[in-house]
């Protein structure tokens, strides 16, 4: 449950000398602002040699996830689009090759703008081999949790 701005109290507004105005720490919302707790989904591919796949998921589960970071680690190199199912928006316009896409847990690739996935929401994968050999993918999104 959310709680009302410790700043403003919930009033949306501030007193500033003889004016009202926007308040500065809720941005107007008169919500206090919730920062989330960790959390990261992971989804597991394991692909044959030049194997294509589309649509590996997972679902989001009973709060609002905001992804931050990008990490992968694989026995070989791929190709991959993430895409919210829910929404159905590709986060690319085409499959980006995984040293573009994904860092490290020691590294992480930080997205340039956060992105909020809905309650019961879908993280959709379409995802190819180029290792021409086994391919064991696991993508682990990193962010945080947000109140309902
Ligand atoms: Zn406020």
């Amino acid at each position: 449950m959310q709680q009302s701005c410790s700043m403003c109290g919930g009033n949306k507004a501030v007193q500033v000398g003889s004016s009202l105005q926007k308040c500065p720490v809720c941005e107007g919302t008169g919500k206090e602002i919730q920062p989330g707790l960790y959390y990261c989904y992971g989804i597991d591919i394991v692909l044959t040699a030049l194997q294509a796949l589309s649509n590996q998921s997972v679902q989001i589960l009973d709060k609002p996830f905001k992804w931050m970071w990008a990490v992968a680690q694989s026995t070989g190199t791929f190709t991959s689009q993430v895409v919210d199912g829910n929404a159905k928006r590709p986060f690319s316009n085409q499959q980006i090759h995984s040293a573009n896409a994904w860092g490290t847990a020691q590294n992480p690739f930080p997205l340039v703008q956060p992105y909020v996935f809905g309650v019961r929401g879908q993280i959709q994968v379409n995802i190819t081999d180029l290792s021409n050999a086994n391919n064991t993918v696991r993508l682990t999104f990193i962010g945080v949790e947000l109140d309902a």
